[in-house]
């Protein structure tokens, strides 16, 4: 297994528990489904955290590991967590920048992507060609997509493309099925084919 880089020297969890809540988690060891607080959760915080699994070791999020995201980013004060993508995962034409992002919306709150500062974060890394998802748990849309590396200049711009699709997938988490989830995949078809055209 890849070695965990060591942690900022400026950043711990704090009062943030959400990586035991919102995350899915399926190992021999625990199972727990998205958005359900992990059974050895407590008050206080993991009640087996001197022998917890080394799922639970190695995870961080991208609030940990990306030392220019300020306090303002710790997931349970943003309400948006990082999840670092790995290169192998992401389409080929990504992959020279490096892992990808995705941005996790919780909470259903769209007030998380509006606020000072994701816009910026978001236009730079799509600007030198990062892979940036951003997702409410199901469906997730690959900003880059819906964002010409031309417009990401244009902050007003960002700032509206980021809410649209922000809306569009919480809408379809709303929907229960695949069928009821469809309308909301055309839609971010149809986007993206209207991003692709602006040059
Ligand atoms: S989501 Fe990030 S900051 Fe919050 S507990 Fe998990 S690793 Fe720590
Ligand atoms: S075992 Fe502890 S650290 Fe791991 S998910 Fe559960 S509460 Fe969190």
């Amino acid at each position: 297994m890849k070695k965990r880089p060591p942690d900022p020297p400026s950043k711990s969890c704090g009062a943030c528990n959400l990586c035991c809540i919102e995350l899915p988690i399926n190992t021999p060891e625990l199972q727990k489904k998205a958005q359900t607080p992990c059974s050895h959760l407590t008050d206080k915080g993991c009640g087996i955290y001197a022998t917890r699994f080394p799922i639970c070791r190695q995870f961080l999020c991208g609030w940990r590991l990306f030392p220019e995201l300020g306090e303002e980013w710790r997931p349970d004060l943003s309400g948006i967590m990082i999840l670092q993508v790995a290169q192998k995962d992401l389409p080929e034409i990504y992959r020279p920048a490096g892992h990808g992002m995705q941005f996790l919306i919780m909470d259903g709150n769209e007030a998380a992507v509006t606020r000072p500062g994701v816009a910026e974060f978001v236009a730079d890394q799509v600007s030198r060609g990062v892979a940036v998802y951003l997702t409410a748990n199901a469906p997730r849309a690959l900003i880059n997509e819906y964002l010409p590396v031309a417009a990401t200049g244009n902050l007003p711009i960002v700032r509206r493309i980021i809410l649209h699709l922000c809306r569009l997938l919480m809408t379809a988490r709303a929907q229960k099925g695949l069928l009821a989830m469809l309308p909301h995949f055309y839609r971010l078809h149809v986007e993206k084919l209207r991003a692709a055209t602006i040059k």
